[in-house]
């Protein structure tokens, strides 16, 4: 009896040892200790030795059983493992495969480097919302009820008295507000209004800049955008302040540079004029100062506001400011 144990469990683990895949695992498994299984019916037979014999050849007969099981989760273990293996093996022969990594958005890029620059001046970032109240948007800044930038046409409503932000200016009154003098900000952010074409969308971005202190002089604006401007573009930069207007500032003036596609010959870009406008200042209208309850005799101060896209498409050479919002990945990944 114990004899035939041994043979038949020591076929099985010849058997199980052999197998090359699981399926076969299991037909070892029945065919031994399966109901009719070949080790099944020897454990049967012990019943029908004497009684003496009984309990060493049950026990031998029990331990080749345990063995046999064991050797077939070990033998599932195996094939399982050799299969995971598979799938990750490695020809080191194959050129390495190039994994695209992003970057920041040009606009991002360029609204970074412009707090940079005027951070380091000692401009504060600050931000404000574009959902934004009739107030501040225009009262705030002396935009009487009846300024044209009002219409329907230019401005998104909400309602009667809440507006989508036009410009990043409310951001002014908002601040001064809160605080005394000297007041030094930026604050970009999106700003919105009514207008689609090639040099428009209906969202974009600005960065607006106010200074408020005792004695602030024109030079000062001057002189704070001239050394901005150098190191927006480049030291030879040339720029000019054309007189203009702006309800929030007096006097006002807008900014341009010498094209820096023709450097002044005239071309496409600058309209055959040699000058690229690229920002909007002015010195703070006493009305703006008294209305957040400044005295306009003691302070005075600075304002400009310039848009992102016009100074990326400036910077970049781009000709149609849509790109910045289709993601294209072919446009984005040149930057
Ligand atoms: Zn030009």
């Amino acid at each position: 009896m114990e004899q035939s144990i041994d043979q038949v469990g020591a076929a099985a683990l010849r058997e199980i040892e052999a197998a090359l895949t699981p399926e076969a695992v299991h037909e070892a498994n029945t065919k031994y200790l399966g109901r009719k299984g070949l080790m099944t019916q020897l454990l049967r037979g012990v019943a029908q030795l004497p009684a003496q014999e009984r309990p060493a050849a049950g026990r031998h007969a029990n331990q080749v059983k345990q063995r046999i099981e064991a050797a077939c989760q070990e033998a599932l273990d195996r094939l399982e493992a050799a299969a995971a293996s598979r799938v990750e093996r490695i020809d080191v022969s194959l050129p390495g495969r190039k994994f695209g990594s992003g970057s920041l958005h040009p606009l991002t890029q360029i609204t970074h480097r412009i707090c940079d620059i005027l951070t380091r001046m000692g401009f504060e970032v600050v931000e404000g919302p574009e959902v934004e109240s009739d107030y501040y948007n225009f009262e705030a800044l002396n935009i009487p009820k009846n300024h044209p930038a009002r219409d329907m046409q230019d401005t998104f409503y909400v309602s009667e008295d809440i507006v989508l932000r036009t410009h990043t200016s409310p951001t002014q009154p908002r601040v001064m507000e809160k605080r005394t003098p000297p007041v030094r900000i930026i604050a970009p952010g999106k700003v919105y209004r009514c207008d689609s074409d090639i040099t428009h969308t209906p969202m974009f971005h600005q960065v607006e800049g106010l200074l408020v202190d005792k004695n602030i002089s024109f030079g000062d604006l001057k002189g704070t955008l001239t050394a901005f401007v150098h190191q927006m573009f480049d030291p030879l930069t040339r720029l000019r302040f054309r007189p203009s207007f702006f309800p929030f500032t007096e006097p006002s003036a807008e900014v341009d540079i010498l094209c820096v596609i023709c450097r002044g010959k005239g071309c496409r870009v600058c309209k055959q004029s040699g000058w690229l406008e690229i920002l909007g200042s002015g010195m703070v209208h006493p009305a703006v100062l008294e209305n957040v309850g400044y005295d306009a005799s003691q302070v005075s101060g600075f304002a400009f506001g310039m848009g992102v896209e016009r100074i990326a498409m400036l910077k970049y050479g781009i000709d149609d400011i849509r790109k910045n919002f289709e993601n294209d990945i072919r446009y984005l990944n040149q930057f």
